[in-house]
């Protein structure tokens, strides 16, 4: 029997041990960070060293880096009509975002459902610009928000382009960077973004810690939790100083193997889907034709149910994904693809195979050998269903 083979790692990724390291270290300290007492400063410590090591997987500054309980929260916090370049006279008029953003920028942030407009994608999940320059015309101080990289097909965003389009607009651009940042190169500056959000649990952090990054300048007037004024009274609580500590290790890490890492995963991305056509060769790839994160990889077969090849998977000891792990569980067919324009009967089939720094080749052909079970006992059922027919 094989051991098992993680490959939803745009669901959440293994704990790096750099992460659990800083935890454990974190856990051993009594104080809370904004005691002035040694105890207290020594928590206040781990929270901005690990500030300064967010800071630096984006080339942003520190003191620009607000820590959330995840990146729901983080675009919750960003996407408000006050998020401001000074003062309120600044209030954003609408906010607009890419049909295949994440559920938590297309539930819109703070802003009324009578200011939010979605953004066609093309077949292959990129932003249409032209649709986007006409989107934005005569709109009056917009937020466009656009994912760096999608977490169900890995598309990736022209952001740099999108953000000229944006400015020139006069609007402010915030970017959803939680599957791109540590996989792909992604500075704020280079982006051209004013807003970003991270998630920790996607880059060997824990669950439950994220970032929002704001550009120079750029200020949230209307904080998301009133209280203690912590997180420069943007987010008040005590804060989760054994995440956030852990958090900042996964970036200083991923920071550190990035372009290595990336360079495997694309290697080992492109044996799956080479294999993948070799056992099934009408497979379609979602998103193949635009540049992809290297690890991510959204497939079908037709006439495929993605329920049942989960399963099969599964029990083979393979852990795939039937698209994002929070519409699984829902017989939905993916928002990602209805935007893409896909048939839903084809989309119905969609799996996703995410891959880490640790994947191994022996994994890939693993999950191939499992590859070739599914497909060959969906072709005998497609028989027998053709023969009771
Ligand atoms: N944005 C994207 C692109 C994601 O993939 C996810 C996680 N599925 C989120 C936001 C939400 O992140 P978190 O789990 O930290 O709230």
């Amino acid at each position: 029997m094989n051991e098992r083979a993680y490959f939803d790692w745009n669901a959440t990724a293994p704990l790096r041990p750099e992460a659990r390291a800083a935890m454990v270290a974190a856990l051993g300290l009594t104080g809370n960070a904004s005691s002035v007492h040694a105890e207290g400063r020594a928590a206040r410590q781990l929270i901005e060293n690990a500030r300064v090591q967010v800071a630096a997987l984006l080339g942003a500054e520190a003191s620009h880096v607000t820590f959330t309980s995840g990146a729901t929260e983080a675009n919750m916090l960003a996407l408000s009509p006050a998020v401001t370049t000074g003062g309120r006279k600044g209030l954003r008029g609408k906010l607009f975002f890419a049909a295949t953003e994440h559920p938590s920028v297309r539930a819109g942030g703070r802003f009324p459902a009578d200011k939010i407009e979605e953004l066609a994608v093309g077949r292959d999940g990129l932003v249409d610009l032209h649709a986007l320059k006409e989107a934005l015309a005569g709109a009056e101080r917009p937020l466009v928000s656009v994912m760096l990289a999608n977490n169900e097909t890995g598309v990736i965003q022209p952001i740099a382009e999108i953000a000229g389009i944006v400015h020139e607009a006069g609007g402010l651009l915030h970017v959803d960077a939680v599957q791109g940042a540590g996989r792909i190169l992604c500075r704020m500056d280079e982006l051209g973004a004013d807003l970003l959000t991270l998630s920790s649990h996607k880059l060997g952090g824990p669950q439950g810690a994220g970032a929002l990054i704001c550009g120079r300048g750029i200020q949230i007037e209307e904080p998301l939790i009133r209280g203690g004024g912590q997180e420069r009274g943007l987010r008040a609580g005590t804060e989760n100083v054994a995440a956030i500590a852990g958090f900042g290790a996964a970036c200083a890490a991923a920071l550190a193997v990035r372009q290595p890492a990336a360079a495997r995963m694309a290697a080992l991305r492109d044996r799956l889907e080479a294999g993948l056509k070799a056992i099934a060769p009408e497979v379609v790839i979602f998103g193949a034709g635009a540049p992809r994160l290297p690890n991510t990889s959204l497939f079908a077969v037709p006439g495929a149910k993605a329920e049942t090849a989960l399963i099969a998977f599964d029990l083979s000891g393979i852990a795939l994904s039937s698209g994002s792990a929070c519409s699984s569980g829902k017989v939905q067919v993916s928002a990602v693809l209805a935007a893409m324009g896909v048939e839903p009967e084809l989309a119905r089939g969609a799996l996703r195979a995410s891959l880490g720094w640790t994947t191994t080749e022996n994994e890939v052909d693993n999950l191939l050998n499992a590859w070739r079970n599914v497909v060959s006992s969906l072709l005998k059922k497609q028989t027998q269903e053709g023969i009771a027919a």
